[in-house]
This record gives C-alpha cells, sequence and structure tokens, in this order.
C-alpha cells in the first residue's frame, strides 16, 4: 500500500485522510506552448509511473517549462489555496497610496 507524506509538512497521510495534489506548470508566457497540449500525447501509464516515481522528466524537455507536483494534507491545503505563491501574509493587506 503506498502511504504518502504531505510534502508541505511532512506528516505521512492517513488512510483515512483526504490528499489534495497541487500540480503547477511553468512555461514562458510569450511562446506557443501550452501544458494542455504537451498532455494530450502523454501516454497514461508512463503518467502513472512518472507519478509514482515522483519525477516528470517530460516536462524539462521544454526550455523554461517546469513542471511541479505535490501532494498536500488537508491542512496545508488549506493554507496553500489561501496563499498559493507563498507570498509574505502577516502584513496587512494594503494598497499604496502615494
Ligand atoms: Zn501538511
Amino acid at each position: 500500500m503506498i502511504r504518502y507524506s504531505c510534502d508541505l509538512c511532512h506528516r505521512t497521510l492517513q488512510p483515512h485522510e483526504k490528499r489534495y495534489v497541487v500540480r503547477m506548470d511553468v512555461f514562458p508566457g510569450n511562446e506557443e506552448i501550452y501544458p494542455e497540449d504537451l498532455e494530450e500525447d502523454r501516454d497514461h501509464l508512463a503518467e502513472l509511473n512518472q507519478l509514482l516515481e515522483g519525477l516528470d522528466d517530460e516536462a524539462l524537455e521544454q526550455p523554461g517549462c517546469h513542471q511541479f507536483r505535490y501532494d498536500l494534507c488537508p491542512q496545508c491545503y488549506q493554507r496553500f489555496v489561501r496563499n498559493p505563491l507563498g507570498r509574505e501574509v502577516s502584513l496587512p493587506f494594503n494598497i499604496s497610496q502615494n
């Protein structure tokens, strides 16, 4: 049985806990590269193998493209969706008046 652990807090997820998968694609916005197009060509078995290995070499074939995949526990998921880019949130939200 595959046991997952949270990639943020490194806690091992219990079988009854919901696991949240975060996938991020980074690619140059000025080029005609869309991850959706790349995925259509994918062999689903190969994709499954990549998931199991935690690797995604295919995304690295395109220069400037990176694909990230993380498993999150429910608590980290809640924090992640509120602040996906890990921006500073301790400061009160304010707009410069200058
Ligand atoms: Zn966590």
